[in-house]
């Protein structure tokens, strides 16, 4: 069974559509990649999917279950792990404790805490450290951690790795990799800059104008893209 699968799910804000009939599906320990412009809608799919915009039509099923249009609070209890564009931490508690927050309201945080300890070493270095004094970069790092700490098997992430340094974008690519290992972790990962979701996606998702344009293998899609941009100018 998918563990998450949308169908022709259309939303939008006022009378603006936003996202047109898209579907995807996603199976278990993949990796799903969503690519595309800036404004193509990426971020409201995401939102859709997890309860923050209310999708106008079509369904969205986690591990076969009817979760359209359900608050984000709840659906967030079902176990999706989210990692917003930005924030996903509380700033002004120490790493520890937003550690500790994500545990209080994980079943399987401690199980994985070791693991994921050893994965994001922040945790452990700057245990004392107030967030908002972390860099983007780690701040990015400690939100993708307490996410997995409450996440049951599907997380969703969108731009991780918007603004990183090449540095920090290669430990961040080692991370999501050791998390899909280790945890048999689903992920869908949107991001505008295509590079690191052609390095660790299965299938990838092109959205442009708020429909979904192709999708296939990472190879597949970039042959298209480049053939597109060599002879039609695209
Ligand atoms: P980016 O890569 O720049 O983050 P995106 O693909 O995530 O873009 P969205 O943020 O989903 O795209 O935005 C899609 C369209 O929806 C844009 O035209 C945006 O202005 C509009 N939009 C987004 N949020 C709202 C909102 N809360 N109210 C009205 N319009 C919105």
């Amino acid at each position: 069974m998918n563990v998450l699968e949308v169908k022709d799910l259309t939303t939008g804000y006022g009378k603006t559509t936003v996202v047109r009939g898209v579907s995807l599906s996603v199976g278990p320990g993949m990796v799903i990649g969503i690519i595309g412009p800036n404004g193509a809608g990426k971020t409201t799919l995401i939102r859709s999917i997890l309860g923050y915009v209310r999708p106008w039509s079509g369904r969205v099923m986690y591990r076969g279950v009817d979760i359209t249009g359900l608050p984000a609070h709840k659906i967030s209890k079902l176990g999706i792990g989210y990692v917003p564009e930005r924030g996903g931490i509380l700033r002004s508690l120490t790493v520890w404790e937003n550690v500790e927050l994500a545990l209080r309201t994980s079943e399987h945080g401690e199980d994985r805490l070791s693991e994921v300890t050893k994965i994001f070493r922040i945790i452990d270095e700057r245990r004392n450290q107030l967030a908002r004094t972390l860099s983007g970069g780690e701040q990015r790092m400690l939100s993708i951690a307490t996410a997995i700490l409450t996440a049951k098997d599907l997380m969703i992430l969108d731009e991780p790795s918007a603004g990183l340094a090449p540095l920090m974008r290669r430990k961040l690519a080692e991370a999501l990799r050791d998390i899909r290992e280790r945890f048999g972790m689903s992920l869908v990962i949107a991001e505008q800059d295509p590079t690191l979701v052609l390095e660790l996606a299965d299938t990838v998702y092109v959205i442009e104008m708020g429909s979904i344009v192709r999708s296939g293998k990472p190879q597949e899609v970039v042959k298209v893209d480049v053939l597109r941009e060599h002879y039609l100018g695209m």
